[in-house]
């Protein structure tokens, strides 16, 4: 079973550029700062201490990168396109593209890396934009199945290709450093798509490359 069968690859979540089903208010960049002195005190620390004085406008500078990606529209990053690929059919890899996003129950990080791959149908995206989709979609507040999904689906939806294989592993800090403190799980998702979901010899050279500790002896994740 596919663990991801259960997100249709057309639902709204998966729509881009980010939208949001109603109007967000964005607060000044004050106020968001004085949300970070806030969760400070909250702590138990004087935010106005030497050492905590700069932090809550660092704070929020950081936040502009975690979250760069709510302003990118990742279907733009695949419009240019290379037709003359000499008919070129083959699986087209990434593998190890790190990343880091956030969870969005805890806001707490997810480091991980994620394995992209398609069979392009005449015509093939620059390798570095599979790198580019990853992290813009990791760039927002997430849950590791749906950066997956996303990533995926847009690929499916822009390209055309034959077929689309993810696979997200991912170390959760909401889970490694609080509650069940299992420091060394690892999280991992995968969406097939196309010919790497129908068949099993496409999806096991695209396993192979990977090289998935485990995941593609074991066959329960990806049959
Ligand atoms: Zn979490």
């Amino acid at each position: 079973m596919n663990i991801l069968a259960s997100i249709d690859n057309r639902s709204p979540d998966v729509q881009s550029p980010f939208k949001s089903p109603k109007p967000i208010s964005r607060p000044s960049r004050a106020e968001a700062e004085q949300a970070v002195t806030t969760l400070i005190r909250w702590a138990g620390d004087d935010p106005d201490r030497e050492g905590l004085i700069e932090t809550p406008a660092r704070v929020i500078r950081a936040y502009e990168e975690w979250f760069a990606g709510y302003g990118e529209d990742p279907d733009e990053l695949l419009q240019r396109t290379f037709e003359e690929v000499a008919g070129y059919d083959e699986m087209v890899l990434l593998r190890d593209i790190r990343f880091v996003s956030h969870c969005e129950h805890h806001m707490a990080p997810i480091v991980g890396r994620a394995h992209v791959g398609y069979l392009p149908r005449n015509r093939v995206v620059g390798i570095s934009k599979l790198a580019r989709i990853v992290e813009v979609y990791a760039k927002r507040m997430q849950i590791q199945e749906r950066i997956t999904a996303e990533i995926a689906n847009t690929l499916d939806r822009v390209l055309r290709p034959h077929g689309v294989a993810v696979v997200i592993e991912g170390a959760h800090g909401c889970m490694t450093s609080r509650g069940v403190h299992q420091s060394r799980a690892t999280m991992v998702t995968s969406r097939m798509l196309g010919a790497f979901r129908d068949r099993p010899e496409t999806r096991q050279e695209f396993l192979s490359a990977i090289n998935l500790r485990g995941a593609a002896e074991s066959g329960n994740l990806f049959s």
